[in-house]
């Protein structure tokens, strides 16, 4: 397969032509119309100036729009930076400051215009750019074949892409990636899903992440699937989507399922086209694997339900295969993907607990701009410390028990939130829940668990005390209406300290 994008992309366009690689509400754009979009794009950013290595950032919902700008930007010799479109008007400023970014391609009635003035204001020196107006932007032949120039002067080793890190634990870091690197992650991924130009691509997970970019986009590119890029999130969309186009890859965040699932209207939709799912968070309960896999009506009906450990440094790191148990799947994350190693960092033996050590060719160049914070994180022999504890067993599966910085010691005890959570949920009366360490006198520090349900603060100690060693019981209970979550369905854990 070609090493760089805008060689996969050409390869893309002769191998799968008239195929659709696109379906976007009643719009349909082929592999060979996807390259003709991405060069008139592509021909546009050359007319506004983009120098070859600067930094081009896309923010918007999942669309084909999305798709062709951000894939115009490596062929017009740019480096893509995907914006999270939840940011605020001054994040954006902050990223579009951090990347220097030549061009910003903002989707119109996104944010409205007022934002996007406001924006400017901010006192970055990014061109503005209305998604729209890449279609057609008055470009000269000139410009074209000077973007084709770059495109084929483009090397396996230039940087494809930075993509900024969810911001869970702290301020979003920048993580760079090589063209062979986004290719390579998307191709194993691809390989382990057997993923083929008949599949239909559901793409729920946002394209601005490295899971619906990387494991979306390209990953199309590689196999000439069909993508359904999904804008917002909804239950009957969905199912209705999924019944009538025929949907068979649906990779997500648990909740995802869970929606689907509980969904009142799902008895009256098909949706026994849906052969993979692929979903990862620390607490996937054994239920809900078993009623993805489960025949309708009492399950989805998923051929193959996997979960999957990745982090946007590494994008894909393990990943369960087909034929793994419900209790392997919903119990840890499956093996090392091809062309990455794991070990746990200190454990004299594999399976005992520690922090997870990833190396690999899909370990990220490093952070943007930030020598102090890669070499922290990537060490002399190349192995990048992912932040996470875990544990792996005999086969080599990967057990996340919970993020180094989520961890907290109650009276000299490490207390992991994930496993308190994963028991708390289990009560009736505690829709979700979330547990943060909060300071303490005596202990140094507690549990507080934010609750979402009607299980009163009593009923909630009390049944942790029947299942957990004193030290791990929360000492609060606080009712919260909603967790503070992200688009990958992630608890802001750091909003909830500071709540
Ligand atoms: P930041 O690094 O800015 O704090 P973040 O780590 O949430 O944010 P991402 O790169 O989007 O940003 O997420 C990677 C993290 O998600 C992993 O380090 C891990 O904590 C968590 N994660 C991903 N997959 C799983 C999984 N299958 N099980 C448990 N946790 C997971
Ligand atoms: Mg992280």
């Amino acid at each position: 397969r070609p090493t760089t994008l805008p060689a996969l992309l050409r390869d893309a366009a002769e191998r799968f032509g008239e195929h659709p690689a696109y379906v976007d509400g009643a719009t349909v754009t082929s592999y060979a119309e996807l390259l003709v979009r991405v060069e008139t794009a592509a021909a546009a950013y050359v007319a506004r100036g983009l120098e070859p290595g600067r930094a081009v950032a896309v923010w918007a919902p999942n669309s084909t729009e999305w798709a062709v700008a951000a894939l115009a930007v490596t062929y017009a010799g740019g480096v893509l930076v995907p914006l999270n479109s939840r940011y605020t008007a001054h994040e954006v400023a902050d990223v579009l400051t951090r990347t220097d970014a030549a061009i910003a391609v903002v989707a119109d009635g996104f944010l409205g215009r007022t934002q996007i003035a406001d924006l400017a204001g901010l006192g970055t020196t990014t061109q503005l750019v209305d998604l729209a107006d890449l279609a057609d932007d008055g470009t000269t032949p000139d410009h074209l074949a000077e973007a084709r120039q770059r495109a084929d002067a483009a090397t396996p080793d230039d940087v494809a892409d930075v993509l900024f890190t969810s911001g869970t634990t702290g301020r979003s870091k920048g993580a760079m990636s090589a063209h062979r690197q986004t290719i390579g992650v998307a191709q194993a991924w691809a390989e382990l899903g057997g993923v083929r130009a008949e599949d239909r691509y559901l793409v729920v997970n946002p394209f601005f992440h490295s899971f619906g970019y990387k494991i979306g986009i390209v990953v199309g590119l590689l196999t000439g699937a069909t993508l359904f890029p999904v804008a917002t999130f909804d239950v009957d969309q969905t199912m209705r989507t999924i019944q009538d186009q025929r949907i068979t890859l649906l990779p997500g965040a648990p909740t995802i399922y869970q929606s689907l699932l509980a969904a009142p209207s799902r008895s009256d939709v098909d949706l026994s086209s849906l052969r993979l799912a692929v979903t990862g968070a620390a607490v996937v309960p054994v239920v809900l694997i078993e009623r993805m896999r489960a025949a309708s009506p009492d399950g989805l009906g998923i051929d193959q339900v996997v979960t999957a450990f990745g982090m946007t440094e590494a994008v894909v790191v393990t990943m369960c295969r087909e034929g793994d148990s419900a209790e392997t799947v919903a119990t840890t994350n499956g093996r090392a993907i091809p062309g990455m190693e794991i070990r746990i960092d200190g454990a004299a033996s594999p399976t005992d607990e520690g922090e997870l050590l990833v190396r690999g060719e899909h370990v990220m160049l490093g952070y943007l701009d930030d020598p102090e914070a890669t070499a922290a994180a990537i060490d002399a022999d190349g192995w990048l410390h992912t932040g996470d504890v875990g544990t792996l067993d005999e086969a080599g599966n990967l057990r996340i028990t919970d993020r180094l910085k989520d961890m907290y010691i109650s009276g000299g005890f490490n207390v992991y939130p994930a496993e308190v959570e994963q028991v708390l949920l289990r009560l009736d009366g505690v829709d979700d829940v979330a547990v943060v360490g909060s300071p303490d006198e005596r202990l140094g520090e507690v549990g507080t668990a934010y609750v979402v349900g009607s299980a009163t603060a009593q009923d909630v100690v009390a049944f942790a005390r029947q299942r957990l060693a004193n030290f791990k019981v929360p000492r609060h209970v606080t009712h919260v209406d909603a967790l503070p979550r992200n688009l990958s369905g992630k608890v802001l854990k750091t909003q909830l300290r500071s709540s």
